[in-house]
């Protein structure tokens, strides 16, 4: 069987290849052939029909590093831009062992019960596929992975954060053709990559869990801000009172914050993803913010700013590699680091020739 992941330009999850195969019994029975790329049009009809492997093709497209597949990947973003946009965007970050896992394959199975499609898609440039922590990888969402309206998809491969978060990007406007109406983004909550995740979504969920009395320790105050709503995980059994103390103690921080630009106080509430209680409480949450929102109109706003956001963010980047993916400016910079290491040159005047040449 053919998976997209086993295309050599994919960086991401390999699936094995398998023990060694006996040699064909039938000889008439010839290997089948690699696949040629398919076009734009081909490849937007069929996410556009919500087909399944022409999404996961085009998102493999969308994270190859291969010039061929990127100048295809941009004709296949353009094509779907104008089906994209009408989904409800989540951001659901937290530390490792917060429970996120757990608890979205249970925040997808509820959405999902309303029908819809939900794509779940992960920012984590720390983690090599092979070791580490694997977000959205599908072993660790077990219900939801199995449910034919989900679709899952691990991280794009370690990257620059820069990088890894336009392709996450990207992704959004495939799935939101294909017809995929909620998508969640997550990521680990520490540090950095959260700012990434908040520039793509409509609504950031941090996951907290009641710890030994010291709950707003080792939370960024950065990360506190950005959240639209925190929910406190593991309040079952014997923890429920430390998730409620918790849960005061976020209220009383928040309350030190300023107002977000969004008008919308963070609210604070407690669940159990394993127990699968305060489920609906958490999404009732967060339709009281969409409704807000588009009420107001930051909810459009917000995207506004996101889309610049993105357009600089892209410059940046592209501007960065032109510089020194350049061949006939690569040995200049090596002389002009020699110099510099040799103290024969300011960093800065090599810097100006470099940027001048
Ligand atoms: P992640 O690293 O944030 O994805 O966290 P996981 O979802 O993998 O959960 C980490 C551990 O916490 C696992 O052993 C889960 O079984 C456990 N866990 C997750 N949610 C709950 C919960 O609501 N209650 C309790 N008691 N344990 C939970």
């Amino acid at each position: 069987m053919e998976h997209p992941e086993n295309d050599k330009s994919y960086k991401g999850l390999a699936v094995k290849s398998g023990i060694q195969q006996p040699p064909l019994v039938n000889p008439y029975l010839k290997p089948r052939k690699r696949r040629s790329l398919p076009t734009a049009g081909e490849l937007v009809e069929g996410v556009l029909k919500g087909d399944i492997n022409a999404l996961a093709r085009g998102v493999t497209l969308v994270e190859s590093i291969a010039p061929a597949h990127q100048q295809l990947a941009r004709e296949v973003i353009e094509k779907c831009l104008p089906y994209s946009g009408k989904s409800r965007r989540i951001g659901i970050t937290g530390v490792p062992g917060a429970g996120k896992s757990t608890s979205i394959d249970v925040f997808g199975l509820h959405v999902l019960r309303d029908g819809g499609k939900l794509a779940v898609l992960a920012i984590d440039p720390s983690s090599e596929r092979s070791n580490g922590s694997i977000l959205g990888d599908k072993t660790r969402m077990e219900k939801l992975s199995q449910h034919p309206d989900a679709f899952i998809r691990p991280s794009p491969s370690a990257g620059s954060l820069g990088g890894v978060a336009r392709k996450t990007r990207e992704t959004i406007i495939l799935c939101e053709a294909a017809g995929y109406n909620n998508i969640f983004v997550e990521t680990v909550g520490v540090g950095q990559s959260e700012t990434a995740v908040h520039s793509m979504v409509d609504f950031f969920l941090l996951i907290q869990i009641a710890g030994a009395g010291d709950e707003l320790q080792g939370i960024k105050r950065g990360i506190m801000e950005m959240a639209d709503g925190i929910v406190i995980n593991k309040a079952d059994g014997d923890n429920v009172e430390r998730a409620k103390l918790a849960q005061a103690q976020y209220r009383a921080a928040l309350h030190l914050f300023p107002t977000p630009p969004s008008g919308w106080t963070p609210e604070v509430l407690t669940y159990s993803g394993y127990y699968e209680l305060g489920i609906k409480e958490i999404w009732d949450m967060i339709d009281r913010y969409f409704a807000f929102v588009e009420h107001n109109g930051y909810f459009d706003e917000r995207r506004r700013q996101q889309a610049r956001y993105w357009m600089y963010e892209t410059i940046d980047s592209e501007l960065r590699r032109r510089f020194y993916d350049d061949p006939m400016r690569a040995p200049k910079i090596a002389e002009a680091e020699r110099l510099v290491l040799s103290n024969r040159l300011s960093p800065f005047q090599a810097a100006w020739q470099l940027l001048d040449s």
